[in-house]
This record gives C-alpha cells, structure tokens and sequence, in this order.
C-alpha cells in the first residue's frame, strides 16, 4: 500500500508518515499542492491524505484536477476550517471523506482503514491479507504459511503484498518499480530481481506451494501448486 500525504505544514506533515508507516503503509509526502497534484497523477497511490490550505494550489483545485483527469484515487482531505460549506465544497471537488484539524490519530488510521477497503482493498479488520495458503500481517511485516512465519524487510512486505493483490494476474517489473520502490526512484529492473529472488527463498522456507512465476518480457505473477 502506497499513500501521498500533502501538507505543507512539515511537523504534521512528518507526523502524519511516521504514523502512517507504523501501520506498514509507505508513505510518500508533498508539501504543497503542485508537486502533490503532479504525484497523485500518476496514479501509483492507494489513498491520499489532502491538506486544503496549501501554498501553489489548495487541496480543493488538486482533487478536483485529479478527478477530471480520471484519477479515482481515495482523498481523504484534512482542514482547519470546520465550517460545514467548506466540507460541502471538498466533497462536491471529489474528495472521499473530511476531517477537521485536531484530529486523534486512530481517527485518522480508522479513516484511512475504511477508505482503502472501499476502494477495493481486500484487507479484512484484522490487517490481514491472505492469498493461496499465506497469510500476510501488514502490522508485523509477517508472512506465514501454516506453522511456519518469517519476518520481511519493507521491500519485500510491500512486493509480495502487491502480488498477492493482484492474485494470478501479472505484475510487471515497471509496476513493481513504481509501487514499491516509488515514481522517483533510480531503481531498475534488477532491483526487482533481486527481491523476487529474496521471496522465493521465503516461500520455500515456509514450505508454501505458492510460487512467484516469471513470465519472460512481461513480470510476474503468483501460481498455487494444487498437490496431486
Ligand atoms: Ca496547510
């Protein structure tokens, strides 16, 4: 799960990743409404968290841009302001949901949680995420396949959370590459490699009869042994 948080207010701004990302999000943040527009508009993200009052353009022209640019991304816009047509107006612009300035933080993380099953996600209450015989805690970075756990790197929690989206569909290394290292990032190809093979020594370890296939020119994908 990637999210875009845009907020010119930095302290907050810092805060709102540190959360975010103890609850196994990667969080990439913006600090004023151009450079958060040109991100969102990408595509990449699973949600974004929108501040309006920013500098360049507020939240309310970048969700609005984004929407008639087709990008159906989950905003969820943070204000000061709690004047009820200001929160009118966020919605009519695009956005999902509305929180006013102070906010508690589990109100915050139950926003985001809400959001992102709405938006398709298939997580269930419990952060879990389940495809074949594994099971992934986003909380704990764990993957597990019957008795057997391990503990994943950052990486590879988000590369294998990202196949077991997507299920026995293909995921391409661009994909991967923008997902989970990030649209800026100079990582290439055999980064992806690299990782893929790292998740395979995993799965083998947890005796899983998941696999990751590689499908030459196109990506990868997950398969399940089915036993004879
Ligand atoms: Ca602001």
């Amino acid at each position: 799960m990637r999210l875009l948080i845009v907020e010119d207010e930095v302290r907050l701004a810092d805060t709102l990743r540190q959360l975010l990302n103890r609850q196994g999000y990667t969080a990439d943040v913006c600090y004023d409404g151009v450079s958060g527009l040109d991100n969102a508009m990408t595509g990449i993200y699973d949600l974004m968290v929108l501040d309006v009052m920013l500098p360049g353009i507020n939240g309310f022209q970048v969700v609005k841009k984004l929407r008639e640019a087709g990008v159906a991304t989950p905003v969820l816009m943070l204000t000061a302001k709690s004047d009820v047509s200001d929160r009118i107006h966020g919605l009519d612009c695009g956005a999902d949901y509305y929180l006013t300035k102070p906010f508690e933080p589990e109100e915050l993380l139950a926003c985001v949680r809400t959001l992102l099953r709405r938006s398709g996600g298939q997580l269930q209450e419990s952060d879990t995420l389940t495809w074949g015989d594994l099971s992934l805690e986003r909380t704990t970075f764990t993957l597990s396949c019957a008795e057997r756990e391990v503990r994943l790197s950052r990486r590879e929690y988000d590369l294998i959370e990202l196949l077991m989206r997507n299920g026995n569909q293909v995921v391409t290394k661009e994909q991967m590459l923008v997902k989970v290292w990030g649209y800026d990032s100079q990582a290439e190809d055999n980064n992806v490699e690299v990782y893929i093979s790292f998740l395979r020594r995993k799965l083998t370890h947890l005796h899983s009869a998941v696999k990751i296939k590689t499908l030459r020119m196109l990506g990868y994908c997950l398969t399940q042994e089915v036993e004879a």
